[in-house]
Parts: structure tokens; sequence; C-alpha cells
């Protein structure tokens, strides 16, 4: 089934996602009027509705139903010690060659993976060998290259007026680190006992070498993350496994890449960890969960699968990780999420750079206990969701957007703007918008209003015509059917909530 290509025939190209995104405002490129800045958006309208819909399911499904986890709701900028710690000013790295003749600049494994050779160590030998046996040179101008050089992805900036020298910090680039550092103080003021997580999201920055792809590498961004710590004697007592054993995931795992292997194989979360690929009862629970929350907003399990890290890309922190991948048509199968056993790296180096002890009490047992994360980027998630539900059909194109994730859930419409029927239409909108994300529109056809409608995933169009001034009734036009219905207008509220509700 994952044959590239034939997934889905009918399947949205890049281009006209982003087209469509910026002409509707979902996205637009951030200071556009002076041409742009390359790896950052701002959300429009649409968008941020999206973002906030996406963001409150997510927090709703991971902290508020839950009793295990806290949420919390760091600073961008932090101690810089921090990043000592966590290993981000030394590691933190991609590698970087530039154009001998014109001085461009790229990233030495994005350049050999787009020419077609496929890089499988990451490190700074292997890229240069593969640089110099291939021959490879400038993009551009046909230039030659450098050799391989580090580059830091983060952010720095000056705190205060110090300069000589300054004091110097960082922009997160990743929302993880605040939580560790946060450890002791959500196990000290809501006495957490282990197993316990913490939850937040928030922006990332990573100065990324070449950002691409319209949502997919950029170097602002969202992340919702999850640390939950287990007493690293207990990572396979579970107790919510039995209620996800018997989930199927495609599961890729390391061996089979180092085989030559690029598809997934069907397997359950049970057998996954019973044989020894699964590294975790604890680490299987939270891909299963991912999984599910990723199922419950839109992405088909067909469309995902569980790529287990080879060595060569493990993080230096990381005991196993495995990435949640997407299928996009334009792209391959490219990361969405990444589900890490950290071990207690974290813990231990904040620990040690500290002088705190994190260290906490579990049962008869001190333990530093290891941490699972599943570590979601919000516009990759986007990104993914918006390609499931472009639709193109021979007269229109429509967002098959979940109800409860789409950003307006209905668009009031009269029929004609005389007659007392835009007034009654008005008079229904300011009833329903009190409750429920609704728009008006009165302007054009009823056709292009139902086209635009469709465009941003608009689950619901209600019209209001002649009849409605005589009966009361308005017709319901269902976004994906494009089928009508009558209802009351009292009971409009009761309709919209109960098929919009999650
Ligand atoms: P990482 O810490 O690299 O595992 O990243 C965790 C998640 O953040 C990834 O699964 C992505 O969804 C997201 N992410 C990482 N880098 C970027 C980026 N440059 N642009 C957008 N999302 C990103």
């Amino acid at each position: 089934m994952n044959a590239e290509g034939d997934r889905n025939p009918r399947a949205v190209s890049l281009d006209e996602l982003t087209e469509l995104c910026v002409r509707r405002g979902f996205f637009y490129p951030t200071g556009k009027i002076y041409g742009g800045l390359s790896g950052f958006y701002d959300y429009g309208p649409l968008g941020v509705d999206l973002m906030r819909n996406i963001l409150n399911d997510w927090w709703w499904f991971f902290v508020e139903k839950r009793e295990d986890i806290y949420g919390i709701y760091g600073s961008i900028i932090t101690h810089p010690r921090t990043w000592e710690a966590s290993g981000h000013v030394e590691s933190f790295i991609d590698y970087i060659v530039t154009c001998k003749r014109c001085g461009a600049e790229y990233r030495a494994d994005h350049l050999l993976e787009d020419l077609g050779i496929k890089v499988v160590d990451y490190s700074i030998e292997s890229l240069k060998k593969l640089i110099h046996e291939n021959n490879i040179r400038c993009p551009l101008c046909g230039g030659e290259l450098t050799d391989p050089r580090t580059f830091n992805l983060m952010f720095a900036t000056a705190l205060g007026p110090k300069k000589d020298p300054p004091f110097t910090v960082y922009l997160r680039p990743e929302t993880a680190q605040l939580i560790f550092v946060n450890f002791k103080n959500i196990v000290f003021t809501m006495g957490a006992t282990l197993p316990f997580g913490i939850a937040q999201y928030g922006k990332a920055f990573r100065n990324e070498i070449s950002p691409r792809n319209f949502l997919f590498r950029l170097r602002e961004f969202i992340q919702m993350e999850i640390e939950y710590f287990v007493n690293p004697r207990k990572l396979d007592e579970c107790p919510y496994f039995d209620s996800i054993r018997h989930l199927k995931i495609n599961l890729l795992t390391a061996e089979d890449q180092e085989k030559g292997t690029d598809s997934a194989k069907k397997i359950t979360i049970g057998d996954a960890v019973q044989n020894g690929l699964i590294g975790s009862k604890w680490h299987a629970y939270w891909i299963a969960e991912s999984l599910k929350w990723l199922w419950r907003i839109g992405l088909s399990p067909d469309n995902l699968r569980v790529r287990e890290h080879v060595k060569t890309e493990l993080a230096h922190y990381a005991v196993q990780t495995f990435d949640i991948e997407y299928y996009f048509p334009f792209m391959g199968w490219k990361e969405i999420e990444g589900i890490s056993n950290r071990g207690d790296y974290d813990l231990r180096r904040h620990q040690e750079f500290s002088g705190e002890s994190l260290h906490i009490v579990d049962g008869d047992e001190k333990v530093i206990p290891y941490v699972i994360e599943p570590s979601f980027g919000l516009e990759r998630v986007i990104l993914a969701l918006l390609t499931e539900a472009y639709v193109k059909e021979e007269k229109r194109v429509y967002l098959k957007i979940k109800p409860s994730i789409a950003p307006f859930k209905a668009a009031i419409f009269p029929l004609v703007k005389r007659d007392n029927i835009d007034v009654l239409a008005r008079e229904i909108y300011e009833e329903l918008r009190e409750h429920i994300r609704v728009y008006y529109d009165e302007d054009g056809s009823i056709g292009k209003r139902y086209a635009k409608a469709d465009e941003v995933g608009v689950p619901y169009c209600i019209t209001v015509d002649g009849q409605s001034l005589e009966d009361g009734t308005v017709t319901v036009r269902y976004r994906d059917t494009r089928q009508q219905e009558r209802v009351h207008r009292e009971k409009l509220l009761e309709f919209l909530s109960l098929k919009t509700r999650p």
C-alpha cells in the first residue's frame, strides 16, 4: 500500500495547498510586503482558529481528561545554562557546506538527498565522503563546495544592555527543557508521584539552514510536548497497557531499515513489545496514545506509520526513538511527531549543572526517573490534516476537515438580500454566534458562497429563504455530500452542537 504514487490518485500538490492557504487566509508568509522571510509564516484568521481547535483538542486529550499529567507554559527565553546542560550548545548542530564560487549555503544531508543520494550515516566524515565520492558541486553555479562544517541551530540574542561581553541567551529550540527544569516544582507544588507527566505547548525556534516545503520545515513553530516520568525499573509496569495492546500499527523497525527495507509491517502493539521491537510498555503506550489522537483529529491510519530511528540518527540523549510519519503525496513519508525514550539524560544533566537534587521518592526508592517524550510539531500536524482533507472534485475543491476541528462550524446565508430574508438570516446568525463559531455572508451568488465555504472546510451552510419567513425552517447543506435538509431555526443550535462536537 505504501508504494509511492498509487496511495491517493487525487492527491493535492504542495503548490495547490500553499496557494489555497494563502488565498483563503490560513497562513501568510511573514513580512510579505518587504519580500517575506524564509521559514516564517503568520497565521491568518482561518489558520488561527484551526490552530486553537487542534491545541484545545490536544490539551483535552493529553491533559484535561487525565489525572497523571500536569500542564505548564514555560518561558521562551530561560537561563542559558539550561542549554549547556541539555547539550544544545554543544550538539544541536547541522552540517553546512558553502559554494566557494557564489557563496550559496546548503545543509549537507539535504543537498545529498535532493540529488537522490541516500544518507544513512549523518556524521561529518560520512557526509564529507559522500560529497567527494559523488563529486557534488553547487546546484546553482556548478562551483566547488567547502567541506562540511558545524552550524548551531539555536537563535542567540543578548539579554539587557551589557555589551562587553554580552549576556547571551537563546530562544528555546524545544519546549522540552522547560519541563525538565520545572520537574522539581511540579513534584513539590502539585505533590506529583511516579509515574506522571508534564505537558506544554508553545513556540520553538530553530535557525534551519534550509527551511522548505511550506509549513514543514520552519524556523519558528509550535511544539506540543509531554515528558512522562517513570521509575526506570518500572518501564514495563503500565496499568493502561491492556487497553492498547490490540491496536494495530504500521511499524518500520531500525533492523528492517538496516536491511534496506522501506515498508512498514502491520503488527499489534502487544506483539511489538513482546518481540522486543518497542523497548518498553510505557514507550508503546505513548506511541498508541499519540496515534489515537492523530486518528481522532482526522488522519487516516493508512497514512501513518511508526518508524524507528536507526543508530546513526539517534539523538545524543536517546535510548530508543520512533517517529510517527505521515505520507505526504508530495514528499513521501515525513516525521510529524517524535516519541523518544530519553532515559534519565536530561534530569541527570540538570542535576549536575545546577547542583540541585532531581531525585524523586518512589515507594522506598530514591530514583531519577526515565522519561518518554511524545513531541508533536503543530504546523506539521496542520500540514498533514490539510493534505488529508483536500478533496478535488470536477466542479469544486473542499476541505474535508472534521467538524470539531474545522475553523468555522457553519456559515449563514440569506438566499437573497431583500424581502426581510437578510434580516432573518442576520438574526439567526446573531443568535448562533453567541454559542458556536459561525460567519455570515450575503455577497455574491449562493453558489459562490458555497464554494468559498467548501474551500475553508465549513461543514454546514445554512440558507435562509422565503419559506423560512413562513415556517421558521432553513436549509442545512452538508459540505461533503452537498445534500440538504430543512431544520427549524429553533433546533439549529442543538443540531450544530451535536454534529460538530469532538
Ligand atoms: P525534534 O525535537 O526534532 O524531534 O522535533 C519534534 C517535533 O517538532 C517534530 O516531530 C516536528 O513535528 C517538529 N519540528 C521539528 N523541527 C521543525 C521545523 N523546523 N519546522 C516545523 N516543525 C518542526
